[in-house]
């Protein structure tokens, strides 16, 4: 997975929350034979199953704290989409928008991702609304997708997203910080955040208005 979520802080809960973010699935050989694939590219979701590879842990725990419910009541860790299971195994539902060979070998162009740059991916399935999603499902605390909150940017932020890159970086940290990425049980409305998102590092504020972008600084060439 190529990701511009290069670190797990900011990155949203669930997938389909974010459908401006694109991300790459790389195929590996020796899968990367593009008949493989042939007629995915009919199918507008796909799939991924994959490996929480940066929350391995020795040990397993039976339950979690969802930060849907504050970060302080505990649910079976089955009754959660926890990164922290006994086989971290993920499943995300992601957007389908291409799929392409170039000099750096075969590529599924996903969005809406909500995973790590670098994850591994398992398998990959085409979406088949009639068996996959059920409109009456009923899916307790979890039933509504996050509140989002308002994004708004610093005059020093916005003079940084200038043109169409700047246009397109804006929604999509529109989109990645309306999310609330605060950890549940801190949500503080004075400290300062700073979160990696692609080549930029982002810095904001949250508090009862909505999030405060306060700068929005390119890191190539600082590393
Ligand atoms: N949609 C998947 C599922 O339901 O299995 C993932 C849901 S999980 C709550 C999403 C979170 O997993 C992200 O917000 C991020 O913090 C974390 N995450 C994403 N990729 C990861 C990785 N490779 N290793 C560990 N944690 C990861």
């Amino acid at each position: 997975m190529r990701s511009p979520f290069r670190q797990k802080f900011g990155i949203p809960r669930q997938a389909g929350l974010i459908a401006s973010v694109g991300a790459r699935v790389q195929i590996t050989a020796p899968y990367d034979r593009i008949e493989a694939f042939r007629g995915l590219e009919a199918f507008s979701h796909i799939w991924l199953q994959f490996i929480f590879h940066q929350a391995r842990r020795d040990d397993w725990k039976p339950q979690v704290r969802p930060p849907r419910l504050g970060g302080n009541r505990r649910v079976g860790v089955f009754a959660s989409r926890s990164p922290f299971r006994p086989n971290p195994i993920g499943l995300s539902l992601v957007g389908l928008n291409g799929i392409q060979r170039d000099a750096t070998g075969l590529w599924l162009e996903i969005s809406g991702a909500d995973l790590l740059d670098g994850t591994p991916v398992l398998d990959i399935k085409p979406y088949l609304p009639w068996a996959d999603g059920v409109d009456d499902a009923e899916a307790a605390w979890a039933g509504e997708p996050p509140a989002r909150l308002a994004v708004r940017f610093s005059a020093k932020a916005a003079g940084t997203l200038a043109g169409a890159e700047g246009e397109r970086l804006r929604r999509q940290l529109i989109e990645v910080l309306a999310l609330d990425p605060r950890p549940a049980y801190h949500a503080s409305a004075s400290r300062r955040y700073g979160m990696r998102f692609g080549e930029y590092e982002v810095e904001w504020q949250a508090d009862e208005r909505g999030v405060r972008v306060t700068g929005v600084d390119s890191t190539t060439g600082s590393d």
